[in-house]
């Protein structure tokens, strides 16, 4: 292999007048004579100059949008504008060739949607590497916020055999010959004779796994795959997303929104000092796209001073009893303006009330705490009032909820009680409530959902834009 230098290195060289070889894909060429040259690692594209006068004609023709070249040239400082360092070519090698006519990606702007039906080709354009660097940047800084912190990261089981969250929602799965599925005498399905020998789901959360090991290692996290069979065709929803779930032994429900709103800060921080260029091109897009939206509609703020904004105020906390209360006197509810109404106490909220705490009310990052125990999970710890439990979920303007977590029911009598009450089979959770039985203890934790975060710092509008090949109802291609 040759030595290669990105072009990111190269654009911050100090050095000139050196030998480099430089590799990647053509984004523009102009005058048969300056080709645009991308290799992903940054936004911008190096400029590499062709002596054309001395270069065989055959050979400028395959110089086409889209091609892989290799280039051997002398870096110099750019004559030209728009750049400081530019490359002028001794020696261009087509690696791969691309057919002008046939290929897609062309030096134009492209709509969303017709990207993610060539989303094998989109990494290619400014707006998908710059969305790409970014979850990686993001997903990197969630591990260094654990690692610093002395978090174990826990792998927990991708396969799981119950649905015990009730969350219901599951993707199957079987190696049964599906045209001939044995039955049980009484006609039910013979999850027996199935390879589990039992009936087996993609996980949904990896939490009550998580729960088991924060009751040995203090403090975990996990941060993989989740699968949701939700026929929820909206902009927020994935089938398959990445779901980052710490769980703390003897964090309370204050710490643990601590630790979610520090996470937070702390991943953003990162990726904007990491990304600059790319936070600054998305910021750019933003306004562009924002410009074709009615006044009304437009943001206040740049993606960019959301960020900071963020950055620089303390979310704010408030019960779920205090939000119902100012959703209810709200303008919006008052002359009807919800699609839907805001109702009694006890109900969920819909994403248009929580984006109007979040967006109109209080302008920053909220965290609702002590939902009603009834729109929330078993395993959540009950409150002494005898009707909420101890959640929170984070809300963030623009995306809703980002964040759902709560401090847990660490006593067994409760714990075995609310199951009870709402159908739970406590059989089939034996080793989860083994945690309550044998030293248990205080513990909280949280779920994120990676993509709604990474659409929050790219300021995309649609989460099937921030996962590379992203899976939604009728499509798994690529
Ligand atoms: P929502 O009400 O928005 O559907 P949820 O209450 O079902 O979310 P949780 O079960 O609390 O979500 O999951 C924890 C986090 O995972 C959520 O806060 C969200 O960030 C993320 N999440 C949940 N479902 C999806 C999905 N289908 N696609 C992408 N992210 C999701
Ligand atoms: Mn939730």
């Amino acid at each position: 292999m040759s030595q290669r230098t990105k072009i990111k290195a190269l654009l911050q060289s100090q050095q000139t007048e050196i030998d480099v070889t430089v590799k990647g894909w053509v984004r523009a060429f102009r005058s048969n004579r300056f080709i645009a040259l991308n290799d992903g690692s940054t936004n911008n594209n190096i400029q590499v100059v062709v002596d054309f006068e001395n270069t065989d004609p055959a050979l400028l023709k395959r110089i086409t949008v889209g091609a892989a070249l290799s280039v051997q040239g002398k870096l110099i400082a750019s004559l030209g504008k728009g750049q400081t360092v530019e490359v002028v070519a001794t020696d261009i090698e087509i690696l791969g060739d691309s057919d002008p006519e046939k290929y897609p990606i062309q030096p134009k702007k492209h709509s969303l949607e017709f990207l993610r039906e060539n989303a094998h080709l989109r990494f290619r354009t400014s707006t998908f590497s710059a969305i790409f660097r970014v979850r990686n940047s993001l997903a990197f800084a969630v591990h260094q916020f654990f690692q610093e912190r002395g978090f174990v990261y826990l792998h927990t089981p991708i396969i799981t055999a119950s649905d015990a969250e009730g969350a219901g929602e599951t993707f199957h799965v079987t190696n049964f010959d599906l045209d001939n599925i044995p039955k049980t005498d009484t006609g039910e399905i013979d999850f027996k004779q199935d390879f589990f020998g039992r009936a087996a789901n993609l996980t949904v959360s990896g939490q009550l796994e998580g729960e088991l090991g924060a009751m040995a290692l203090s403090d975990i996290y996990t941060f993989g795959p989740t699968f949701r069979a939700e026929n929820s065709n909206t902009t927020r929803h994935l089938a398959e997303f990445w779901m980052i779930e710490p769980e703390v032994a003897f964090n309370d429900i204050v710490d643990n929104m601590d630790l979610a709103e520090d996470m937070l800060k702390y991943v953003i921080k990162y990726t904007l000092d990491k990304n600059a260029d790319d936070i600054e091109f998305l910021t750019q897009r933003l306004e562009e796209e924002e410009k074709t939206k009615p006044q009304n509609e437009r943001s206040e703020m740049t993606l960019l001073e959301k960020l900071q904004f963020c950055l620089n105020n303390d979310f704010e906390r408030l019960t779920y009893t205090e939000a119902i209360q100012i959703l209810r006197d709200s303008t919006p509810n008052k002359k009807k303006k919800f699609q839907y109404p805001v109702e009694g106490w006890g109900t969920d909220l819909q994403s248009e009330h929580e984006r109007y705490l979040v967006e109109k009310h209080f302008k920053k990052p909220v965290i609702l705490t002590d939902y009603p125990k009834e729109i929330k999970s078993f395993y959540m710890r009950q409150n002494d009032d005898g009707k909420t439990v101890a959640a929170m979920d984070i809300l963030f303007p623009g995306i809703g909820e980002i964040v759902g977590g709560s401090q847990r029911e660490e006593r067994l009598d409760k714990l075995e009680q609310r199951m009870d009450e709402i159908g739970i089979p406590k059989d089939e959770l034996w080793w989860y409530l083994d945690t309550r039985r044998f030293g248990t203890c205080p513990h909280a934790g949280f779920g994120l959902g990676f993509e709604r975060l990474v659409l929050f710092v790219t300021g995309m509008g649609n989460i099937r834009d921030v996962i590379p090949f992203p899976r939604f109802p009728k499509n798994a291609e690529f």
